[in-house]
């Protein structure tokens, strides 16, 4: 039987890159899935997958947040996938910068949490999962100062969830990963491609960085976002789920 069966799973920016892989996944092993991104046009096609809700929701809008989950179906999974990454170290980040990351990156998890979680804790178990990254407290990268501390407390955010409500069936997870394809990674690439002679050099460099000596893929991420989704992972809670091809080795 699939995996998901008979599960309701709230994710946000589901268009694109790892969003859009689990949301996919999500799916495919029978989940009802509420798939939401800023960008309404990137969640084409996920109806070829299963049975899915799509819906333009900006995290960043309280308002917007709170009337959009009043809306849902009381979630079995919450997968809090929206981020940023900001370039640069604390010298390149002004208060505008800063501001912008923490409230994308953390401050849209308090909100979806705080909205969810009272109906979670009735229904007696769920299953939340936040994107963090290996750039966080786990392993230093240069150029991110914003986006590392963002990541770092959303694996403090994580653990007092999780700690917080164990009693009450909800458990509490973070996704750390390595450099994972995504078009914005792709971006990412290009943009150092401007200062170090070129994308391919670029794209090297963030090749070599991961161990393996290959990127990772969004379907990677996705095999654990199930696995930390279903009730196989019944007895994990709090923890921080390195998947990095061994960059923090
Ligand atoms: P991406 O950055 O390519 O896509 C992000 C998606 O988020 C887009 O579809 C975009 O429309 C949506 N989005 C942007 N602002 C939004 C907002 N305000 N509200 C709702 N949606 C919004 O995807 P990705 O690279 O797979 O990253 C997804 C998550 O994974 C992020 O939290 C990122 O920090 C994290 N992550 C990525 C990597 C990586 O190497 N790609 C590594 C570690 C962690």
């Amino acid at each position: 039987s699939k995996r998901l069966e008979g599960k309701i799973a709230v994710c946000t920016a589901a268009g694109q890159g790892i969003g859009r892989e689990v949301a996919e996944a999500f799916l495919r092993e029978g989940a009802t899935v509420f798939a939401s991104d800023l960008d309404e046009t990137k969640l084409e096609g996920l109806d070829a997958f299963g049975d899915v809700r799509t819906m333009a929701l900006d995290v960043t809008n309280s308002e917007a947040v709170a009337a959009y989950l009043a809306g849902v179906e009381t979630p079995d999974i919450l997968f809090n996938c929206a981020g940023f990454v900001h370039h640069g170290t604390v010298l390149d980040c002004d208060e505008k910068a800063w501001d912008f990351s923490f409230d994308l990156n953390l401050k849209s998890m308090h909100r979806t949490i705080s909205a969810l979680l009272p109906r979670m804790v009735e229904k007696g178990a769920g299953s939340i999962i936040n994107m963090s990254s290996a750039a966080s407290s786990i392993k230093a990268a240069p150029n991110r100062y914003v986006y590392m501390a963002t990541k770092a407390a959303v694996i403090g955010l994580t653990r007092s969830v999780a700690i917080d409500f164990i009693r009450s069936g909800i458990r509490c997870n973070a996704i750390c990963p390595g450099t994972i394809e995504s078009p914005s990674l792709e971006g990412r690439i290009e943009e150092l491609g401007r200062t170090v002679g070129g994308t391919d050099k670029a794209r090297t460099m963030f090749i070599e960085r991961q161990p393996m000596g290959r990127l990772g893929t969004p379907e990677e991420i996705a095999y654990l976002a199930v696995y930390l989704a279903s009730d196989e992972s019944r007895f994990t809670t709090g923890t921080t789920q390195l998947i990095d091809g061994g960059w923090s080795l």
